[in-house]
């Protein structure tokens, strides 16, 4: 059994977005009623919630974007640069509790305290870009978090899997040209799935190229697709590249019962993931592993494929 790490607060459900949008605080309810009911919450060590120090977030976004952000917070406006970002008063605090949880966890792994942790935490992030909200996200919390142990830790090779259904554009667009981050997206295709980039051409610039690999998938891709793009080329290519931390941006979009994309992934598919990624970090980076909820719509579905998730790196 590892030593796993498990971040979960009733405060994340106060980043409210109104009546009928997907990304809403019952999603962390479910989840939480899940690993109470299957003893995931009891087996795990609890990380601490905080507010993240605002440098680390200078680092990935600008001034003028959390000035904006902070602002529109304060002045109750119901967005953030797109329609489908919405937010709340709390909104700007509530990130900051998001981020800052991440970091403990990233801080809680370093140290050895726990050897793995998930944080069920919200508003997701990996939309986010330097400048501006997308796609529901205000900070890019997995981004933050490895340009944190890059500079702090002076760590030369992290990996982020993005195997959200949606492309993790502003992860990809922070470190693309870093050959430091390895980033690693299978999300549904382009020219059919939000956010419309994600290409297979897209692989870094300058020092950065080739530490991009998108695999986007065409509907229905479903568990036979993943796995495969998973056995030919992402594990051989993230063995290459020898992670000495390993960071997941998790969205259990690409569930096949999930309303915002048509991928048709199993539950049991997430932990077949997990388990590939548990031996990759125990290989090259001393099993030091955490993972970062991002989307997952359906809470049935959104329930159960956390809990096979934090049930594998309970099993690593
Ligand atoms: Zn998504």
């Amino acid at each position: 059994m590892a030593r796993t790490g498990l971040a979960q607060d009733e405060r994340f459900q106060r980043h409210l977005t109104g009546p009928h949008h997907p990304e809403r605080p019952a999603r962390l309810a479910a989840i939480s009623k899940a690993f109470d009911e299957r003893g995931i919450a009891q087996a795990c060590s609890g990380i601490d919630v905080s507010r993240i120090d605002m440098d680390l977030v200078r680092r990935i976004h600008s001034q003028a974007y959390l000035d904006r952000l902070r602002q529109a917070c304060k002045d109750g406006l119901s967005c953030i640069d797109v329609p489908d970002s919405e937010i709340c008063r709390e909104s700007y605090e509530i990130a900051q509790l998001a981020a800052g949880t991440v970091i403990n966890a990233v801080e809680g792994v370093m140290a050895g305290g726990v050897d793995n942790a998930f944080c069920a935490v919200r508003p997701p992030g990996h939309h986010t870009e330097r400048d501006r909200s997308m796609g529901f996200c205000l900070f890019n919390s997995i981004a933050i978090a490895a340009q944190h142990v890059i500079d702090k830790y002076g760590l030369e090779r992290v990996l982020i899997l993005d195997w959200d259904v949606h492309h993790g554009n502003g992860t990809q667009h922070n470190f693309e040209e870093d050959p430091r981050v390895l980033f690693v997206s299978l999300h549904g295709h382009p020219s059919i799935v939000y956010p419309g980039t994600g290409h297979e051409f897209e692989r870094g610039r300058g020092e950065g190229d080739g530490y991009t690999i998108n695999r986007p998938m065409l509907p229905p891709s479903g568990d036979e697709e993943w796995r495969r793009a998973f056995d030919d080329t992402i594990l051989p290519a993230i063995d290459g590249f020898r992670p000495q931390f390993v960071l997941i941006s998790a969205g259990f979009d690409a569930h096949k019962l999930d309303p915002l994309a048509p991928l048709e992934l199993d539950t049991e598919t997430y932990g077949w993931m997990t388990d590939e990624l548990v031996a990759v970090a125990k290989i090259h980076a001393a099993g030091r592993l955490v993972s970062i909820l991002e989307g997952g719509y359906h809470l049935d579905a959104l329930a159960d494929s956390a809990s096979l998730h934090v049930t594998r790196l309970l099993d690593a």
